[in-house]
């Protein structure tokens, strides 16, 4: 729970630091990144920051209250994830009534409020209610992976603090101290767009299942030529766990590594573990087919996120890179 523990988002970091020590943290602040970039750390650091008890140095992890803290039993530190579920307006019902409380270590309290995105209408205007009474003795650290997704009435009264990716570089230093391969760990973080979560998630068993179905469907490009054969290939490891923005994602990392192959731009590969099977695929490509391939998916994979047909808009997309495959 140091801030030092926290890999990369230096100007955020120092920002908030500055805010903590000169004692002059806004009374809500909300912490804006993609999945995995670091957001909840931050978060629960900032929080913890907040309520430690020391003079200077915080959070300092030794003072009661940071005790308490990594014990996860702080009696003033509310904390609300969403867990993939919607947050109710019945969980800010609590937190109102909770609000209303007076600290019992020190001069403060803390809520976390993760996937704020999460909220459903009512319970947003509720959070909105508690936003608009600010206490000084309350702080509230949100966090969502985009400020687009919130009432614009509750992002006006944060203070927003925005997480760009973690150069590929740190991530994978991170990982190697963490006590992960060199090997995977270089991989990892450079398909992690800079995402230390994601660089994880990808270093468990079955993390790569997404990049072997993409690179699957890349082999087979040249024998598949209904939808049925490319739902095939898609299920090849049998299991739905991934999701196909996740296989569409894993494409274009692929095609790109695969273009700069061509290029003969080696350094700046992802997946170098795959260097010598990509150079054997790009044979059946042109340049100008794998330009035309990787623009068409990253343009059309924007619009899959929260897209209720998002399977078949993969399928139409992989069809057209047939297509593109067999111009080349
Ligand atoms: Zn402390």
């Amino acid at each position: 729970m140091f801030w030092n523990d926290i890999v990369g988002h230096q100007e955020a970091i120092s920002m908030l630091r500055r805010l903590v020590d000169s004692d002059r943290v806004p009374h809500a602040i909300l912490v804006v990144g993609s999945k995995g970039i670091g957001k909840g750390l931050i978060a629960h650091t900032l929080a913890a920051a907040m309520l430690c008890q020391a003079d200077a140095g915080k959070p300092c992890g030794v003072c009661a209250s940071c005790r308490k803290i990594t014990a996860s039993s702080h009696p003033d530190l509310v904390r609300f994830e969403s867990n993939g579920e919607n947050l109710k307006i019945e969980q800010m019902r609590d937190l109102q009534s909770a609000a209303a409380l007076s600290p019992v270590m020190g001069g403060r309290r803390a809520v976390i409020i993760e996937d704020a995105e999460r909220l459903t209408l009512p319970a947003a205007n509720s959070l909105l209610k508690i936003l608009e009474e600010p206490s000084q003795s309350l702080l509230f650290i949100l966090t969502a992976e985009s400020v687009h997704s919130l009432l614009n009435t509750i992002v006006s009264r944060c203070r927003i603090f925005r997480l760009a990716p973690v150069a590929a570089d740190s991530l994978e230093v991170a990982l190697v101290k963490a006590g992960y391969s060199a090997d995977g760990a270089d991989v990892a973080a450079r398909l992690s767009g800079g995402r230390l979560g994601r660089a994880m998630a990808l270093l468990e068993p079955g993390g790569l299942i997404a990049r072997d179905k993409a690179l699957a469907v890349l082999r087979q490009l040249p024998e598949i030529r209904t939808l049925s054969g490319w739902n095939a290939v898609i299920r090849l490891e049998g299991s739905e766990a991934d999701s196909m923005p996740e296989v569409i994602e894993q494409l274009i990392f692929l095609l790109r590594d695969m273009l700069l192959l061509r290029c003969g731009c080696d350094s700046l590969v992802f997946n170098i573990d795959l260097s010598d099977e990509l150079n054997e695929i790009v044979g059946g490509w042109s340049e100008a087919g794998l330009r035309r391939a990787l623009k068409t998916l990253m343009e059309d994979s924007r619009a899959l996120t929260g897209n209720a047909n998002s399977r078949l808009l993969c399928e139409t997309l992989l069809l057209r890179l047939r297509e593109y495959h067999a111009v080349s």
